[in-house]
This record gives C-alpha cells, sequence and structure tokens, in this order.
C-alpha cells in the first residue's frame, strides 16, 4: 500500500517509537540512539551541503558530516551525478571494473606506503582483512591495540585492557569468545614504555600492532609527536607489522590523510599496512587496505590468505569514491583547517566567558573538547579522556540542537567539518554558543 505523506509519522518521536519496535532500539549503528545525551534522536531526511533536515521540517547546522564521509558537504552536485551515473549503467557486476583500477591509483598516488590497494565495504572489513593478512604473513598470533582505539567490531577488536601492563585482553563484548579476546593485548595510547614492555615479553608472538594514525573515537586525542615513527621502529625490530588505521582521518585531514601530515616531517613514518572508509567512499559504503605489495600479494588468488566480497568494489559506491577523491584538492583542506579552527576556537571562547574549564583536543582538522580543570592542559590517552566532566556535554550538546545545531552526540567523537562549512553555516553555531556553554556551566 501506498502511503501518502497525510499518514505517514510526522514526528521524531513517533518515528523512535516505530523504529524501536521494528529495530533493536531503534537503530542500526548504536551511537545514533542518543543513549549519552538523551532525547529523542532526529529523523533525517535530507541533507545538503552543511545542513540537515529532519522529518519534522527542522534544518541543521551538521558537525556530524555522515561520522566523516562527507568531506566535501552532503550530496555534492558533483558526487550526486558520478553515483546517478553509474547506477543507470547497472548496480552491481561481480567482476572487474575500470572504475576500481581508477581509485586504487588515485589513492596509491596520494599515499605512498599504499603500493597495492584491496577494496572491500565497511571499515571494519578493512582492519579485520588487514590482521588476517598481517596475521598470515608472519605466521603470528597476538595483536597490539590501544585502549580506546576503534578499528570497527571485528571479534578481536572488541578487547578490554586486562588488570595492569601487556596483560591480554578480556572479551569487549557479549558474543566475542574469551579466546579471541586473549590473543589482544591492549596498551595505554602514546605510551611507548608500555610498547617496549609488550615487545619484550611477547615480541615474538606479536603479528601486529594496530592503531588509529591519530585517534578520534574516544574524542580526538593526537598522537605525541615521534609516536607513530617509534612504533613503526619497534615493530620492525621485533618482525611484526604495523596496522595504521585511517579509516576515519584518510583522505580527511590532508590529502594523504594522517600519514601526510607527518610525512616530510623529522616524524616521518611507514606503516606496513593502512585501512581507509568514509571519505574514500564519499558516503557510500567503500573501504580499503592497502600497503606493502609484497604482503598485499598474500591475499587470495595470488597468496594462502583468504578475503573476499559480493559487493567490494561496487561500481555505484566507488563512483563517489572517486567524484569525491577528485574534488578534495588542495583548497578543500585549506578551507577545512580553517573552518576547524574557527570553530574550535570560538566554543573555546564561549566555555571560557562561561567559566568552564576544558580543553580543545585537535588533531588535523578534526577536534573535540574535554571538560574540567583537570583535563584542561590536554589528555593524551584513555585514562585522561575519563577524567574529564562528561557530563558537561549533555545539556551543551542539546542547547545546540534546540538552536539547529548537530553535534556528534557522544563527547567521545570528533566534530567534523566539511568544504561546505561557510561564513552563514559557522555563523548560525556561533550565535548558538553562548547559550550551550551557560548550560554546561550549570550541569
Ligand atoms: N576504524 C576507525 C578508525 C573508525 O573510525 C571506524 C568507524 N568509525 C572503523 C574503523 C570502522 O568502520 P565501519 O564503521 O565502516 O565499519
Amino acid at each position: 500500500a501506498r502511503h501518502s505523506g497525510a499518514d505517514a509519522p510526522s514526528s521524531n518521536a513517533e518515528l523512535f517509537a516505530r523504529a524501536q519496535a521494528a529495530i533493536p532500539g531503534g537503530v542500526n549503528s548504536p551511537v545514533r540512539a542518543f543513549r549519552s545525551v538523551g532525547g529523542t534522536p532526529r529523523f533525517l531526511v535530507s541533507a545538503r551541503g552543511a545542513y540537515v533536515t529532519d522529518v519534522e521540517g527542522r534544518e541543521y547546522v551538521d558537525l556530524v558530516a555522515g561520522w566523516g564521509p562527507a568531506i566535501l558537504g552532503h550530496a555534492d552536485p558533483r558526487v550526486v551525478q558520478a553515483v546517478t551515473d553509474a547506477a543507470a549503467r547497472g548496480l552491481s557486476f561481480g567482476s572487474s571494473t575500470p572504475a576500481e583500477t581508477e581509485l586504487a591509483e588515485l589513492v596509491e598516488a596520494r599515499v605512498a606506503p599504499v603500493e597495492k590497494l584491496r577494496l572491500v565495504s565497511t571499515g571494519t572489513e578493512a582492519t579485520m582483512s588487514a590482521i588476517r593478512l598481517a596475521r598470515g604473513f608472519t605466521g603470528r598470533d597476538v595483536l597490539v591495540k590501544f585502549a580506546g582505539h576503534y578499528h570497527g567490531h571485528s571479534d578481536g577488536l572488541l578487547a578490554e585492557a586486562g588488570s595492569g601492563l601487556a596483560t591480554f585482553a578480556l572479551p569487549g563484548s557479549a558474543g566475542v569468545p574469551a579466546d579471541i579476546a586473549a590473543l589482544t593485548l591492549v596498551l595505554p595510547y602514546n605510551d611507548l614504555d608500555a610498547v617496549r614492555a609488550a615487545f619484550a615479553e611477547h615480541g615474538d608472538r606479536i603479528a601486529a600492532v594496530i592503531v588509529e594514525a591519530a585517534s578520534a573515537n574516544m574524542g580526538v586525542v593526537p598522537p605525541l609527536p615521534g609516536f607513530n615513527a617509534a612504533l613503526v621502529e619497534l615493530a620492525h625490530a621485533n618482525g611484526s607489522l604495523v596496522i595504521s588505521d585511517e579509516v576515519l582521518t584518510g583522505f580527511r585531514v590532508s590529502e594523504a590523510g594522517w600519514w601526510g601530515l607527518e610525512s616530510g616531517t623529522e616524524h616521518a613514518y611507514t606503516p606496513d599496512l593502512l585501512t581507509f572508509g568514509k571519505v574514500i567512499g564519499g558516503g557510500m559504503p567503500v573501504a580499503a587496505l592497502g600497503g606493502r605489495a609484497d604482503i598485499m600479494d598474500q591475499l587470495a588468488p595470488l597468496g594462502p590468505v583468504y578475503q573476499a566480497g559480493t559487493l567490494s568494489g561496487n561500481p555505484v559506491a566507488v563512483a563517489a569514491g572517486i567524484a569525491t577523491l577528485r574534488a578534495a584538492d588542495a583548497a578543500v583542506y585549506a578551507h577545512l583547517d580553517e573552518a576547524a579552527a574557527t570553530i574550535s576556537e570560538a566554543v573555546s571562547t564561549a566555555l571560557a566567558v562561561e567559566g568552564v574549564a576544558h580543553g580543545v583536543q585537535r588533531a588535523g582538522n578534526l577536534f573535540s573538547f574535554v571538560f574540567g580543570e583537570e583535563v584542561a592542559g590536554g589528555v593524551h590517552d584513555y585514562a585522561g579522556v575519563q577524567r574529564q566532566e562528561s557530563w558537561r556535554y549533555a545539556p551543551f550538546f542539546h542547547a545546540m540542537l534546540d538552536a539547529g545545531v548537530s553535534l556528534p552526540p557522544s563527547v567521545f567523537e570528533a566534530w567534523f567539518v566539511t568544504a561546505a562549512h561557510d561564513e552563514a553555516a559557522i555563523g548560525r553555531i556561533v550565535d548558538a554558543l553562548p547559550a550551550a556553554a551557560r548550560a554546561a556551566a550549570s550541569a
């Protein structure tokens, strides 16, 4: 039966109730449910440029950007056209296409350590496959990851630090076998002594260290200068690989991602494998793993490490990725840096006016805030992030939302700007800040 506009549900609250009956928690990815800020999630019906519109017809300046992909702004005409054209030629072939090679070449031209690239559909698949590849290549089983880093939801990555340093992890989710979690060592981020201790004790068992190139899934916590380079050096000295996860930072913080920001500096580093997602698909399901050709060639069909996907390299999705990367030139990244600086300074000023102690956490054009005197000087790891007065964020978030600005619905997420955040959009954000800062102050 066709629903007319009139009998279709029209409020966020109504839709959320209906969604909760049909879908676990009413959402298809947990953070969308507003659990950490409370209230009713907005059901979006359209997005254009720097703005999203909900089912009630309210428009918000958006600082989520689809959790990263919409680097050009939503529904960029060049990307939409590329997708529309590709769709008209067929949705999925399950066969090779010219566009797949073009996307791989675009990535390889930008990020030198990527000699070969394999396309998958999600960041989770990219990291999961990179880990299998690292294990297959080294013949070792143990994986090192850092507390507070997110690499998707595969079993071994949903592991939580056990007690003490360099002990093996416990399952971080129901359904993860303890034996799987126990193959992951969880270390404090930015702590090279912990990395050295882990290699000293378990070096010959460690296949790889997986690390966010700059962490942005506990709020933003950049690597200390030289951390990535030291990590590569320590891993290589022990016959282990480094998987630099650029799912979030890749093609967002620079044309060559976080690697690009550090290459050419005294802290340059060369990871063995890199993972990409988000921007590489321009809002469509594309992700990738890439790196040293001799390692990548261990993947099937050439090598013994199996990896596959019906929708891998999907032509419609790949068209969006190519159009996005082509349009994301130096001018776009300069604009993103400037918008990030303007917005983060405005937030900081508004909070200071209301006497809210806080720190600004920045990694390139990614930023977030930590609340409280104790963390105002900035934090470097997960324990630091957790020391903040996190309860100040919910009232801040809701004051912004009421004023028509959509922020990430958790203090432990990065804020995302786009090329479409112009003076008018930034002006709306700035105008909303005083009331939000007051709400944070009185929380
Ligand atoms: N790695 C990082 C660094 C991420 O930020 C994310 C998603 N936020 C993932 C992996 C997982 O990607 P996906 O959600 O596409 O599975």
